[in-house]
């Protein structure tokens, strides 16, 4: 069985920052990546509030650079799913698919979060076929068409603009009159002539035919009338959940799935496990943020493994 002092499990932004870090403290950290290398940012196109880049940078050559800088320092990565943790022991057990189990002396959690679904009728069936929720990814395929964004937050926004690059109108479809999204991303899709907007409707259903999507089925709000919104393809942009299913009965989870750690620092409730970036921040989930988080968590495991942490949970906070 192989044992390593640290592992990393996931690589976006919080868990390779945490590699750079163990990797040139010389803990050599196995970095365990899932089935998407580099996380959501390799989802995204520019990225322009990273700092150091006056210029914007695309995101996955942002998340290919920071795993050739861990890989420059001796992180070891391996690619697999990892269905079972056992936390309780020493070392930790850490179960990847089809590659057996591994021991840790600790671990740092940095799996991120996912892509949320409604969970309509006509969605699942039609992903792949006009359901998508990366414009990055399937933007492309749209050019010439009508194209619906489902949501109203800063993904929403940022969708429906980059999705404008190919289709010839975008509607935005958001279940409140209000948008949640930040002001400089809601001005920039308000300033996009090819943007529509259809506020205050419920999505109730993606409606296909033989050739393909017809569009979205929608209530609303106001009228209380279902409406069809016509369209060749719907993207759901509606937030993430956090990628924490295989912690569930291992490590203390909060009411949506988010591990719980120790305000101020990445410890969770098991003394020698850490969390960061997105699948333990409900709040900020910025690459910044995450990558921030995920140096706190390399130097909090530093502290860890030379014995010198002291472990008060009295403190935490009630989420
Ligand atoms: P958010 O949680 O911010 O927004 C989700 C949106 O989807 C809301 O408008 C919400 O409506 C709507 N929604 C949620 N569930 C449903 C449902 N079942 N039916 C219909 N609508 C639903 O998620 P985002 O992914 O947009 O953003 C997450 C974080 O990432 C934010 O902090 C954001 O600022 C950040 N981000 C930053 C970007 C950037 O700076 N370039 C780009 C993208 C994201 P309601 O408001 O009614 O709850």
């Amino acid at each position: 069985m192989q044992k390593h002092k640290t592992v990393v499990i996931g690589t976006g932004p919080s868990g390779l920052t945490a590699a750079i870090y163990l990797a040139r403290a010389n803990l050599s950290p196995l970095v365990i990546e899932g089935l998407q290398p580099g996380g959501q940012l390799t989802t995204t196109t520019d990225i322009e509030n990273f700092p150091g880049f006056p210029d914007g940078i695309m995101g996955p050559e942002l998340m290919d650079n920071m795993r050739k800088q861990a890989e420059r320092f001796g992180a070891e990565f391996m690619n697999g799913w990892v269905d079972a943790v056992d936390f309780s022991q020493r070392p930790f057990k850490i179960t990847v698919e089809g590659s057996g189990t591994i021991e840790a002396d600790s671990v740092i959690i940095s799996t991120g979060a996912s892509a949320r679904y409604l969970g309509i009728p006509g969605e699942q069936d039609n992903i792949g076929r006009g359901v998508s929720t990366c414009a990055t990814c399937d933007g492309f395929f749209f050019r010439g068409k009508k194209l619906i964004v489902i949501g109203g937050g800063d993904s929403a926004m940022e969708e429906a603009s980059f999705l404008t690059r190919f289709a010839t109108e975008v509607t935005v479809v958001n279940r409140r009159e209000e948008l949640r999204a930040s002001k400089i991303m809601q001005d920039r899709a308000r300033e996009n002539e090819k943007v529509s907007w259809a506020l205050n409707r419920k999505p109730l259903e993606v409606v296909a035919g033989d050739t393909g999507l017809k569009g979205l089925k929608v209530l609303n709000n106001e009228t209380g009338q279902e409406e069809l919104i016509e369209a060749d393809g719907v993207f759901v942009a509606i937030g993430h959940t956090p990628n924490t299913t295989f912690l569930q009965g291992h490590l203390e989870l909060d009411g949506h799935g988010y591990v719980i750690v120790k305000p101020g620092t990445t410890e969770t409730e098991i003394p020698g496990v850490f969390a960061c970036g997105d699948v333990q921040d409900t709040k900020y989930r910025q690459a910044i943020t995450a990558a921030g988080s995920g140096c706190m968590a390399a130097m909090d495991c530093e502290k860890y493994l030379e014995g010198s942490v002291v472990h008060d949970w009295s403190e935490t906070l009630d989420r």
